[in-house]
């Protein structure tokens, strides 16, 4: 598993209980391994685990138990068998005003019960037009892991936030150069090596050739997950070539 690459499935708020079902009835035709994890939404993860698929919530909460109507923690998560959690994602940062001090809290109570972490990071538009991407990355990147005492199950998910869910991609050296940054970010503040993913508009049809980028670790997909067909497509690209 060490040096294999994972792909991890975003599903976000996507399919209903009876897709779940016929979703979860493609999938066992094939024989997935631990290179690939499901992260359905809460409420579906059960269905995943008990068919032995390795799954990750999309989010926890920033505290750590008590009276916090709708919030999940990672203790609860854990409890069910689940091996990982996406933190981060920009959709979080955006949407619910995530900061770089919550996601810090975050990925300190996942690693207290265990999970792996899926720490997502990456630029805007506007950041890399003015130049600023390696800027934003290293600060994105120092905030959530300087001064941690465990970085063993740490994973980071580079997604362009231009890139995700717009049919855009970065160029393969695009992504090599800034992948090859990240790990001496990652070097320089713990001294350890961690798996970096690509995330943004990952598909069936970009995927043999994004899968030729040198120094990536996997793949974060979103929209191309949420169909067990396409979602497959890429898996076998990855865990083949
Ligand atoms: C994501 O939201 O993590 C993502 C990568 O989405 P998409 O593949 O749809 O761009």
């Amino acid at each position: 598993m060490e040096n294999k690459k994972i792909v991890v499935g975003n599903m976000k708020m996507n399919l209903t209980a009876s897709e779940i079902d016929n979703y979860i009835k493609e999938i066992d035709k094939y024989d997935y391994n631990e290179q690939v994890v499901f992260c359905p939404s809460y409420i579906y993860l059960p269905s995943f685990v008990g068919k032995g698929y390795r799954c990750g919530a999309q989010n926890i909460a920033s505290y750590e138990l008590g009276a916090y109507t709708g919030e999940v923690s990672a203790r609860q998560v854990s409890s069910m068998k689940i091996d990982y959690t996406i933190i981060g994602h920009s959709e979080r940062r955006n949407y619910f005003n995530e900061t770089d001090e919550i996601i810090r809290t975050k990925i300190t109570l996942a690693l207290k019960e265990n999970l792996k972490v899926i720490l997502c990071i990456g630029e805007t538009l506007e950041q890399r037009d003015a130049l600023k991407t390696y800027e934003v990355l290293k600060r994105q990147l120092t905030s959530a892991l300087k001064g941690l005492d465990k970085f063993q199950g740490i994973i980071i998910a580079y997604e362009p936030i231009w890139a995700i869910g717009t049919g855009k991609t970065p160029t393969n050296q695009d992504i090599e150069d800034t992948i090859s940054f990240i790990k001496k970010i990652i070097n320089d503040i713990c001294g350890q090596e961690l798996k970096v993913l690509y995330g943004g508009s990952v598909n069936d049809e970009n995927i043999t050739k994004l899968n030729t980028i040198k120094n990536v670790d996997g793949y974060l997909v979103g929209g191309a997950c949420t169909s067990a067909e396409r979602f497959n497509k890429i898996i076998e690209v990855v865990v083949n070539q």
